[in-house]
C-alpha cells in the first residue's frame, strides 16, 4: 500500500477500506507518512467527505494509535461528557461534581482555550496551586479515592489525533464534520469512556453556526459511538449568547462556585442539571430522566456537589481558601460598565464578539502556548429578551490595561442589539439526538 494511492482515492471521491485508513493513520503516527501527505489527505476529506463507516474506522484507528485507558476496575460504566466549545461554557466545573456527588465516578480530561472559546484547564488554573498535569498513576489513584478527577490529557492517548489536529489547524482543514467527529470521539474512546454525553453547540459563539450543522455533527458522533459499541447521546444547545453571565477564567470559576452553592444564573444552573441528568441515566445510576434530575438537584441543594468540588480542588493541590472566599481569586483592577443606549428589549448579545473581547483583554489565546490573564473578563447583567432601561449597565468589563479596556468596549458595542418590540428569550437546548433518531442516516451515507 502507498499513502499517495489512498490520497488519490479520496481525491477521486471513492470510499476507503478499513485497511487503507489504518495504514494511513498508523504510518502517520510512526512518522513514516510525512505531514504534507497527511495535509493532502485531510484536504481530500474536507472536500469529498466520508461515509459513516469510514469515519468510524478513522476514529478507531486514531483511538488505537496509542494507549487505551481501562477504567473498568473503578466503575462498570465510565461516563464522560464533551462540549464542542463555546463562550462562558463552564459546565464541566459544575456538572462533574454533581455527578460524582451522586456516586458516579468522573474522570475528565479537558483542554485549553483557543481563539474565542475558553478551556476548562485554564479556568481551573485560576485557583492558585491547582494542578492540571497529573500523571496517569495520580489520575487513576484520585479517581479511586476521590471519585472525581479533572486534568489535561495524561499518557499517550490518541497521538494520531494530536498530530493531525495540529496539522489541520494550520492547513485550513479544521472545518470538516468527519474530521471533527473522529477527532473528538477518538479521544473519548481512548480515555476509557463507555458512555458519552455530547453537548453540541450551535450559534455565533460555536464551531457550527446553525442548528442543522450541529445536528449533522451530533448524528455523526452518536453513530460513531454505536458503530464502536459505545453509548452516546447528544444535546443540541444554543451558543448565540454566552452561557450564564461570566466570561473569563476566574470570573467563570466564581460563577461556578455560586452555582455549586445554590445560586448562580438560572440558564447556567438549568443547563448543568440537564447534562448531569443525562450522565446519570447513561451511567445506569438513574433509570429515567425524572429520577436522574431529582438526584442531580438533591446533590446541588444539599451541598454535596460543592463538597465534591472542594475535594477535587484539594486533591489536585489547589488552595481551597480561594474557593471558600472567591473574592480572593484573581480580579482585574479596571472596571467599566457598558450601558444600554436605549430603553428597549435586548435582541442580541453576540457570543463570538464577547469571546473575542475576552481574548483581547488577555483572557484567551490567539495561538497555542500564549500565556493568559486569569483575572480579566466580562460579566453580563442581562440576557437576550430582557427589557433594559437607557443608561442601565448591560455588562461590566474587567481589564488590566486601559488600552485593551477601550478596545474591548468598542468591540462589545457591536455585540449588542436592541428592539422596541418584545423578543423571545433564546432556548437553552434545541433538541436531543439519541441513537434511535440518528439511525435515520444509513451507515454508508456521506457526512459532510
Ligand atoms: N475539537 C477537537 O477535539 N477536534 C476537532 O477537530 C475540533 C474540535
Amino acid at each position: 500500500m502507498r499513502a499517495v494511492d489512498i490520497i488519490v482515492k479520496k481525491r477521486d471521491k471513492q470510499e476507503l477500506t478499513r485497511q487503507e485508513i489504518e495504514f494511513f493513520v498508523n504510518g502517520y503516527t510512526r512518522g513514516e507518512i510525512p505531514d504534507y501527505q497527511a495535509a493532502a489527505f485531510a484536504m481530500a476529506v474536507v472536500l469529498n467527505s466520508m461515509t459513516l463507516r469510514e469515519i468510524t474506522d478513522l476514529t478507531l484507528a486514531m483511538a488505537f494509535s496509542g494507549e487505551i485507558l481501562d477504567l473498568s476496575h473503578v466503575a462498570p460504566i465510565v461516563v464522560d461528557k464533551h462540549s464542542t466549545g463555546g463562550v462562558g461554557d463552564k459546565t464541566t466545573l459544575v456538572v462533574e461534581p454533581i455527578v460524582a456527588a451522586c456516586g458516579l465516578p468522573v474522570a475528565k480530561m479537558s483542554g485549553r482555550g483557543l481563539g474565542f472559546t475558553g478551556g476548562t484547564l485554564d479556568k481551573m488554573e485560576s485557583i492558585p496551586g491547582f494542578r492540571t498535569d497529573l500523571t496517569k498513576s495520580e489520575f487513576l489513584e484520585q479517581l479511586h479515592t476521590v471519585g472525581l478527577v479533572l486534568t489535561g490529557q495524561t499518557g499517550d492517548l490518541a497521538p494520531a489525533d494530536g498530530k493531525l489536529y495540529a496539522l489541520r489547524d494550520v492547513t485550513g482543514t479544521v472545518q470538516s464534520i468527519p474530521l471533527i467527529a473522529s477527532s473528538i470521539m477518538s479521544k473519548k474512546i481512548a480515555s476509557g469512556a463507555q458512555a458519552i454525553v455530547l453537548d453540541v453547540k450551535a450559534g455565533s459563539g460555536a464551531f457550527l453556526k446553525t442548528v442543522e450543522g450541529a445536528r449533522v455533527l451530533a448524528d455523526t458522533m452518536v453513530w460513531i459511538a454505536k458503530l464502536s459499541e459505545r453509548n452516546a447521546i447528544a444535546l443540541l444547545s444554543d451558543m448565540n449568547q454566552p452561557l450564564g453571565c461570566a466570561v473569563g477564567n476566574a470570573l467563570e470559576v466564581k460563577e461556578s462556585i455560586q452555582t455549586l452553592r445554590g445560586a448562580g444564573p438560572e440558564d447556567f444552573r438549568k443547563h448543568c442539571l440537564v447534562i448531569a441528568t443525562h450522565m446519570l441515566v447513561l451511567g445506569g445510576l438513574a433509570s429515567q430522566e425524572d429520577a436522574g434530575r431529582q438526584m442531580a438537584e438533591r446533590a446541588l441543594k444539599e451541598g454535596r456537589a460543592w463538597e465534591c468540588f472542594r475535594a477535587l480542588v484539594r486533591a489536585q493541590g489547589g488552595d481551597v481558601g480561594y474557593i471558600d472566599e472567591p473574592e480572593r481569586l484573581p480580579a482585574a483592577p479596571l472596571m467599566s460598565d457598558l450601558k444600554a443606549r436605549q430603553s428597549a428589549y435586548l435582541s442580541e448579545i453576540d457570543a463570538r464578539i464577547v469571546g473575542e473581547s475576552v481574548v483581547l483583554l488577555g483572557g484567551g489565546r490567539s495561538k497555542k502556548g500564549d500565556p493568559i490573564d486569569h483575572s480579566v473578563g466580562i460579566v453580563l447583567h442581562h440576557k437576550v429578551g430582557d427589557w433594559v432601561e437607557a443608561g442601565e449597565p448591560v455588562c461590566t468589563i474587567y481589564a488590566n490595561q486601559e488600552a485593551s479596556l477601550a478596545e474591548a468596549r468598542l468591540g462589545l458595542g457591536q455585540a449588542l442589539a436592541y428592539k422596541d418590540t418584545p423578543v423571545d428569550p433564546l432556548p437553552l437546548f434545541y433538541d436531543v439526538v439519541r441513537w434511535t433518531d440518528a439511525s435515520e442516516i444509513s451507515d454508508s451515507s456521506l457526512v459532510g
